[in-house]
C-alpha cells in the first residue's frame, strides 16, 4: 500500500505574522484595556481544546494519501462552539486557533449564544476531484465526530468548503446516529435544513456594515467607489449586493489576479464570467491588476475578502481608501493597524464586519432545533436589524472610550465573554 502526504504549507500562507500571536496581542490590548483580572485573562488568550487528525483517503487513481485536520473550540463558556471548516493548502494549527479566539469574540459582540470555533484540513481542494473531496470530508467529519454535534459544536463553510461541503458532513454525522441530525452543521442546502439567505450571508452584512459606515461619515455612499479583494463567497456577494444598492464596485479579485475599471465593473457580467471560466482571468472591459495593487487603489472602501495578513506594515501606508471593511477574517495585522489608524482610515474590524454569516447560521441552527423555517423576508430583515444594531453598539464603545472600531468591538466582545467566565467560576 503506497500513501503519500498532503500538507506542504502553501508560499502564500507561509507570509506574514503567526496567526494566533496575531489574535493574541489583538486580546492582549483589549484586556489591558480592560484591566482584565490576569486568571480570566490567562483563560482567554488560550484555546480550550484542540484535535489534530490525520487520516487517509482513497484517492481516484487507486492510491491512498494521507491528509492532516485540525478542529480547535477557543471558548466554551456562553454555550456551544461555532465556527467554519477551511479547505486551503496553507491551514495550520495556528490559524485554525487563531480563526476559532476570533469567532468567540464575534459572537459575543453579536450576542449569540455561541463560543468561538474553527477547523481546518491541509488540502488544496481545486486538485481534487468531486468523488475524492467526499471521501476526505465524510473521513474528515469521522475523525471529528468525537468534538462536533448540534449541543457542542456546529461547524460552517469557510474558504474552500461550501453547502455541499456541509450536506457531507450532515450525512455522514446523522449515518452514525441513525436518524437525520440537520443541526449539526450550518450552511447546509435548503432541502435538508438550511436557512434561506444563508449563502449570501456574510456578503449581505459586509454591504449594510459598509454603507452604515459611509453614512456615519457623511459620505454619500451611493457616490463611494469600492475595489475587494477575494471574488469567492464573501467577496462574490459583497460585490453584488453593494452594486445593487448603487454603489460602484470599480475593483475584484481572485487568486489569479484582479480586474479593475475605474468608471465600475458590470457584477453580473463578472458573475457570468466567473461561472463560465472558473476565474477572473482574462475578463474583457477592465485593466489587469494584482491583488497587492488592488490594495492600494484610489477607491472610497476597501474590502479585503479573501484571506489573513493581507496588509501589513510593507503596504499599509500605501492604502488610499477611506474604509476599510475587514470581510475576511484577519486580513490586517497589528503593525498595520496601527499605521492605518494614524492615517485616518475608519476600519470596521472583521469581528464586526463579516458577522453575518454566523448569524444567519445561528438563525439556520434555531430553525434546525425548532422544526420551523422562516421566510427569506424574515432572515434578511433580522439581519439587516442585528448588523446595525451591532455597529450602533461598537460605535459607541468607540466614542465613549476614544478608541478605533477594533479595540472598541474588543472592548465589548472581551467584556462579554469576561461576565461568563467570571459567572461560571472555575470547575471543580
Ligand atoms: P471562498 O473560498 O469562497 O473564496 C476565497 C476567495 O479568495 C476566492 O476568490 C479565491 O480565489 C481568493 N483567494 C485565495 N487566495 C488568495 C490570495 N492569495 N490572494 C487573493 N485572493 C485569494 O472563501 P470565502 O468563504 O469567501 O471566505 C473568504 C474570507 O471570508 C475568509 O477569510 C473567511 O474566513 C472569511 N469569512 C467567510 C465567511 C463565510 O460565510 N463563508 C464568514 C465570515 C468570514
Amino acid at each position: 500500500m503506497v500513501v503519500t502526504q498532503q500538507g506542504r504549507p502553501s508560499p502564500v500562507m507561509d507570509a506574514g505574522p503567526d496567526p494566533f500571536v496575531t489574535a493574541q496581542r489583538q486580546f492582549d490590548i483589549a484586556a489591558e484595556f480592560l484591566n482584565l483580572d490576569p486568571g480570566v485573562r490567562s483563560i482567554l488568550r488560550e484555546v480550550q481544546r484542540v484535535l489534530e487528525v490525520n487520516f487517509p483517503v482513497h484517492m481516484d487513481d487507486g492510491s491512498i494519501e494521507m491528509f492532516k485536520g485540525y478542529r480547535a473550540q477557543h471558548n466554551l463558556h456562553r454555550g456551544p462552539t461555532k465556527g467554519g471548516i477551511r479547505y486551503h493548502p496553507g491551514v495550520t494549527l495556528s490559524e485554525v486557533k487563531a480563526l476559532s479566539m476570533w469567532m468567540t469574540w464575534k459572537c459575543a459582540i453579536f450576542k449569540l449564544p455561541y463560543g468561538g470555533a474553527k477547523g481546518g484540513v491541509v488540502v488544496d481542494p481545486r486538485r481534487l476531484s468531486q468523488h475524492e473531496l467526499e471521501n476526505l470530508t465524510r473521513r474528515f467529519a469521522t475523525e471529528i465526530s468525537v468534538f462536533i454535534g448540534p449541543e457542542r459544536d456546529i461547524p460552517a463553510p469557510d474558504v474552500g468548503t461550501n453547502a455541499q461541503t456541509m450536506a457531507w458532513i450532515m450525512d455522514t454525522y446523522s449515518m452514525h446516529k441513525g436518524y437525520s441530525v440537520p443541526a449539526v452543521v450550518t450552511g447546509k442546502p435548503l432541502s435538508i435544513g438550511g436557512s434561506e439567505g444563508r449563502n449570501e450571508a456574510t456578503g449581505r452584512g459586509v454591504m449594510i456594515i459598509t454603507i452604515e459606515a459611509l453614512k456615519h461619515l457623511d459620505l454619500d455612499y451611493q457616490k463611494a467607489t469600492v475595489a475587494i479583494q477575494g471574488f469567492g463567497n464573501v467577496g462574490s456577494h459583497s460585490a453584488r449586493l453593494l452594486a445593487k444598492e448603487g454603489v460602484k464596485v470599480v475593483a475584484v479579485s481572485d487568486v489569479t489576479g484582479g480586474i479593475y475599471n475605474p468608471a465600475g465593473l458590470n457584477i453580473p457580467d463578472v458573475l457570468r464570467y466567473v461561472e463560465e471560466h472558473g476565474s477572473l482571468q482574462g475578463f474583457r472591459n477592465a485593466e489587469y491588476v494584482t491583488n497587492a495593487e488592488l490594495l492600494t487603489l484610489p477607491v472610497t472602501v476597501l474590502i479585503p475578502a479573501a484571506l489573513e495578513n493581507q496588509i501589513t506594515e510593507t503596504n499599509a501606508g500605501q492604502v488610499r481608501a477611506r474604509v476599510i471593511t475587514e470581510a475576511a477574517n484577519g486580513p490586517v495585522d497589528p503593525e498595520a493597524d496601527e499605521i492605518l489608524n494614524d492615517n485616518g482610515i475608519f476600519l470596521l474590524p472583521d469581528v464586526l464586519a463579516n458577522a453575518g454569516g454566523v448569524t444567519v447560521s445561528y438563525f439556520e441552527w434555531v430553525q434546525d432545533l425548532q422544526n420551523f423555517f422562516w421566510s427569506e423576508k424574515e432572515i434578511d430583515q433580522r439581519l439587516a436589524d442585528i448588523m446595525r444594531d451591532s455597529f450602533r453598539r461598537v460605535l459607541a464603545a468607540k466614542e465613549s472610550h476614544d478608541v478605533n472600531m477594533r479595540l472598541a468591538a474588543y472592548i465589548l466582545a472581551v467584556k462579554t465573554v469576561s461576565d461568563a467566565s467570571n459567572a461560571r467560576s472555575i470547575y471543580p
